[in-house]
This record gives structure tokens, sequence and C-alpha cells, in this order.
């Protein structure tokens, strides 16, 4: 399997790396023996960047970039030749993008936090772009008073600079915590042996396998920009970055 950085360090915006496997088809895949590309899943859009070979200048788009049983595979545009197999090639990210995604992802989790937190909501679900996101919740009593207060105290959850681990955890050792039981932990399959964990320190935890920054204040200030009724429990919330 392709060693894939975005999990252990998501700080790696660029890789030298040799080509494995290519398919060509309409968007030729390419298949690197390492990546820094985020594969997308858990509401986190896949990674875009660039595929540089150093021998002869030559630089193609990674347009998007999935998992194919557990590899990564960077899709290329339409109609291009792709790189051969064998070939050392640069892998550089669209960073300002991912940086986006990751302070969007944390302020999800602070949300998710703050909401499970002080008034016992739970999670149904996520999805983000660089910069705005949305969650539902089973949260039979939210208004749009109720929506400003935690606005406002999501944002003072950010302030105080809480820093953000990633952990990985033995499959038994993750049941056992309480907190992860709201998340999506169960819908996991059967056949993992570890979990990964995102804590915010002192706010939130939750299994995870996004990308996300290392402190709290590197998301800066998040907005509310929306909330919707899905029914009578369900209910959604959206916010933006506030410089985005
Ligand atoms: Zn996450």
């Amino acid at each position: 399997m392709n060693l894939q950085l975005c999990y252990s360090d998501a700080y790696a915006r660029s890789v030298e790396a040799r080509v494995v496997a290519v398919e060509d088809g309409e968007s030729p895949l390419v298949v690197l023996d390492t990546t820094v590309f985020y594969p997308g899943g858990g509401g986190q859009p896949s990674d875009r960047g660039l595929l540089l070979r150093a021998a002869d200048g030559r630089r193609w788009t990674v347009q998007a970039a999935r998992k194919v049983s557990a590899e990564i595979v960077h899709e290329l545009e339409p109609g291009v030749e792709p790189p051969a197999v064998g070939d050392q090639l640069q892998v550089d990210l669209d960073w300002a993008r991912r940086l986006a995604l990751m302070r969007t992802h944390t302020a999800l989790h602070a949300l998710c936090g703050v909401v499970w937190r002080d008034y016992g909501a739970l999670v149904t679900g996520g999805n983000m772009e660089p910069g705005a996101g949305r969650m539902d919740f089973e949260f039979e009593r939210m208004s749009g008073e109720l929506v400003d207060e935690i606005e406002a105290k999501v944002n003072d959850e950010l302030t105080r600079a809480r820093d953000v681990r990633v952990n990985v955890l033995p499959r038994d050792e993750a049941f056992a915590i309480p907190d992860l039981i709201r998340t999506k932990i169960n819908l996991l399959p059967p056949g993992i042996a570890e979990i990964r964990t995102i804590e915010i320190v002192g706010l939130d935890l939750q299994a995870d396998g996004g990308t996300h920054v290392a402190n709290t204040r590197e998301v800066g200030g998040i907005r509310v920009t929306g909330y919707e009724s899905k029914g009578r429990i369900n209910k959604r919330i959206r916010i933006a970055l506030t410089d985005a």
C-alpha cells in the first residue's frame, strides 16, 4: 500500500514519489509509492494539486483523488498523456485549498463539541468545502436564538488555543470511550482493527479520517450563515470561516 502522509502529517504539502501504476482512461489514474493527497471522505473533499517530473519539466494537474481498494489514486485531467510507471515525480498539494479545508474541518469539530456538550445533540452528518461547511444534528429545540448563542460559544472555544491531536487506537479501546459513541464509529466496517481519533483537547473527541489544523487558534473565527429544519428533530447549521 502506498505511504499516505495525510493521516499522520496534515501539514505535509509536498513529497517526492515514484509512479507505481497508471490506468489510462478518459481521466488517467496514477498510483504513487507515497503521497500527500487526501482522498476525500467524512464530508471533506479530496485534494487537488500538481505532479511535476523534474527530468523534463512536465507537469500534470491532479483534479481529484480517491481511494481504490485502500490505495490513494490521483485523477488527472481528461485527455492528457499520463506519466509512466517508474517516473520520479514531485507531488504538490493546492495548499491554500487544503489549509482552508483543514481549518473548516476543525471548526466543524468545535461546533459538534459545543452542541454536544451544552445541548446534548447528536451529529447525523456533515459536509464542507474550503471555508464553509454544514452539520446536521438531532436537535429538536434548535432556534435562531440558540444558533446565535452557539456561534458565540464556538468562537470562544476557538480563541482558547486548544491543541488538536490525532490518535490511533485499537478498536476495543476506542469503543470503550463513551464520547465516541455519539459519532458514527459503529458504522465503521467490523474488519477495521484500529480507529483514528481527532481530539480537540478539552472540547471534542471523534472517530475521524480527515485532516485538521494543530490548534484551534489557526481556525480564526466562524459565523453561522444559516440554519434549517430538516424535519421536527433533524436540524442543519451552516457555518463559514470569518475570513473566507
Ligand atoms: Zn474531522
